[in-house]
């Protein structure tokens, strides 16, 4: 990102999160776990979940840089943007962390869009390779945030079939779209074009953003999608479109990624889309028969 100037973008330090910001997703006892882990040197949550010293202040960084990131697209009036932070958030549910998530950061965002700014409708994209199981917990009953989730299935953490649509009031506003090993561009493209665009159109939400993992990537070593950097910026194309036809700005919240050469080139690929001055023209993407199987079930 350097090395491309980081595309004239503006940079800025991501804040701690306050705990009014965090609270209005966690428990204040989650909260105070993760505090008091820290500060007594760390220890282990789950099997890949460990707090050390310095993960308190990370993850305080990580959601208020997705914060910061809701004022700067909701108060600020930006296009679009991007909170490139560690540690991710979408597998940390309210009171429980795992999968390398403290706090979830999109959902801190999500809530902090309705709180600070009035927004009435959230979308948020979950295209990272594993279910946002957190992200879709959390929501699982509330029609103002309407989850998508795109994820490899079977794989970690095992939830998100397409048959969880969420409950109650939020029935309806849970979508998953698990995809087989193997699936790329191809499946993963058609999907946000075809099925993730149109349901933004549908919504119209104030503010759209996206859980960006990169571990779908065909170089990832945690997972077997094949995903290239090219398909991230034709997703990213997709959603630039959406959002601007329902005049919502964009953000993106970073998300996994364990191969980091192929992390760093996607982020790099998907920049200049995410941040061009005219929204981008349509690409064609055909329509895949799993986009057409996800169509049938909206109906
Ligand atoms: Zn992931």
């Amino acid at each position: 990102m350097a090395r491309h100037d980081w595309f004239g973008w503006e940079r800025v330090e991501a804040p701690r999160a306050t705990r009014e910001q965090l609270e209005r997703v966690h428990p204040a006892a989650h909260v105070d776990r993760i505090e008091a882990l820290a500060a007594a040197g760390g220890g282990a949550i789950d099997l890949d979940t460990t707090v050390v010293p310095g993960t308190w202040e990370a993850a305080l960084r990580a959601a208020g840089g997705a914060v910061a990131l809701v004022d700067a697209l909701l108060g600020a009036g930006e296009p679009c943007g991007f909170s490139a932070m560690r540690p991710p958030g979408h597998h940390a549910e309210a009171g429980r962390a795992m999968g390398f998530c403290f706090f979830n950061n999109v959902a801190v965002a999500a809530r902090h869009a309705q709180a600070a700014h009035g927004a009435e409708r959230v979308l948020i994209v979950d295209w990272d390779v594993h279910h946002g199981n957190g992200t879709n917990d959390i929501f699982h009953a509330d029609p103002s945030v309407q989850f998508c989730s795109i994820h490899e299935w079977p794989l970690y953490p095992g939830t998100g079939p397409a048959s969880d649509t969420g409950s109650g009031p939020g029935e309806g506003y849970t979508l998953n779209l698990p995809v087989p090993a193997g699936s790329g561009d191809a499946v993963l493209c058609s999907l946000v074009e075809h099925v993730v665009a149109p349901l933004v159109a549908e919504y119209a939400p104030a503010l759209v953003l996206v859980s960006a993992g990169f571990d779908a990537h065909r170089a990832d070593p945690l997972a077997l999608l094949e995903v290239t950097e090219a398909g991230y910026a034709v997703m990213t194309a997709s959603l630039r479109r959406a959002c601007a036809e329902v005049e919502a700005p964009l953000g993106l919240v970073l998300e996994g990624g364990y191969a980091v050469d192929a992390l760093a080139a996607s982020v790099a690929a998907l920049m200049p889309v995410l941040g061009a001055a005219e929204v981008p023209p349509p690409v064609e993407v055909p329509r895949h028969p799993l986009a057409d199987e996800a169509l049938a079930r909206l109906r």
